[in-house]
């Protein structure tokens, strides 16, 4: 018999009224063994697999804290060790594609953690956090994908985490790969793959996060700080001489198109470069940032020469995860660019 993991950390799919006040709203409340109930893993095929919980915290995603990831890694690293063939992990929607590409650097657990939510919480007709779960564990199981760090799993779609985001705020089809496409899909209880992703870097390293209790009791360090800077239209970025004095260690400048600011911009750009590691990526969401295309003040070659990182193929979002990951580790200033060209653009 298999034996599939859920860790659970709260969000929609686990939403519903405390009390009789509908207009209070929802808070996350089900459990991890609920959740996975109602998405009948008992008559998946290949038989019923032996399910273990750990309900890592119970929050709206836009709480979950890297610690909490810790903790993820950690309870699958004892999952394995108990014989488990893959982990499903549930949260809320707001942060997963986030999670999923934090799971993507830090798991070394050897187990493939399949991120999934919902879109309409459980007291919703229609709810779709049951099949979710279903197509999440199905993925963990598969053994083609055996071997990768992490996955996004949603209504029904395989999701690298280098590509997904949540492009809805309330469709059930709310995450999509702009840039590759999924890699495949889930259909009559089977795993249809179309692509495999690019292959993940190494685990930047994993600090014990003792144990898997839950983390919002315990005082976990507080990351380094990383500004993400989305470069407006006719935007001179004169705030970015606060955030040394705001105690942040690092930046990543979301560029207008291929990775550019206006000239208006650029003293204030170079300036922070030269106090903290700064990365240049692209607002567009989707595409490698430019490196060697355009020559006039403010883009990509002059900000480059001006010791910006390119983020390579990484979105803002993730660059920004990565360069805390980095920081983190302790990785000098000097090999950040190294980790950064792992992601080839
Ligand atoms: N809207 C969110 C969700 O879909 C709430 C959250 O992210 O916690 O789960």
């Amino acid at each position: 018999m298999s034996r599939l993991h859920v860790i659970a950390l709260g969000g929609t799919i686990a939403a519903t009224n405390s009390g009789t006040d509908s207009a209070s709203g929802v808070t996350p409340s089900v459990s991890a063994s609920e959740i996975a109930a109602a998405a009948g893993l008992d008559t998946l095929p290949g038989g019923a697999p032996e399910v273990t919980f750990d309900q890592v915290a119970q929050v709206g995603s836009g709480s979950i804290t890297l610690g909490m990831l810790d903790a993820v890694v950690a309870s699958a690293r004892q999952a394995r060790t108990d014989g488990a063939r893959g982990v499903v992990l549930t949260q809320g929607t707001d942060t997963l594609a986030d999670s999923a590409f934090v799971l993507a650097l830090i798991n070394d657990s050897g187990l493939p953690i399949i991120a999934t939510g919902a879109m309409r919480n459980p007291t919703l007709p229609g709810a779709d956090g049951p099949a979710n779960v279903r197509a999440a564990a199905l993925t963990a199981l598969d053994p083609s994908l055996a071997g990768l760090p992490s996955l996004l799993v949603f209504a029904d779609e395989i999701h690298s985490p280098l590509t997904v985001t949540k492009a809805h705020t309330t469709s059930v089809a709310a995450f999509a790969s702009p840039a590759a496409g999924p890699l495949g899909w889930v259909s009559e209880d089977r795993v249809i793959l179309q692509h495999m992703p690019a292959t993940l870097p190494g685990t930047l390293t994993v600090p014990e996060a003792g144990g898997t209790e839950s983390v919002e009791e315990t005082s976990e360090p507080i990351p380094p700080r990383v500004a993400l800077v989305s470069v407006g239209f006719d935007d001179d970025l004169a705030y970015l001489a606060g955030l040394p004095a705001a105690g942040y260690a690092g930046a990543v400048i979301a560029g207008v198109g291929g990775g550019h600011v206006s000239t208006r911009a650029i003293d204030a750009v170079a300036a922070l470069a030269e106090k903290m590691p700064v990365v240049l990526a692209s607002r567009t969401g989707a595409g490698a940032v430019l490196e060697r295309t355009y020559g006039y003040p403010g883009a990509e070659i002059d900000l480059l020469s001006r010791g910006l990182i390119p983020a390579k193929m990484l979105d803002a979002d993730r660059a920004r995860l990565l360069l805390i990951l980095a920081l983190r580790a302790g990785v000098p200033a000097e090999k950040l660019p190294e980790v950064f060209a792992a992601f080839r653009g």
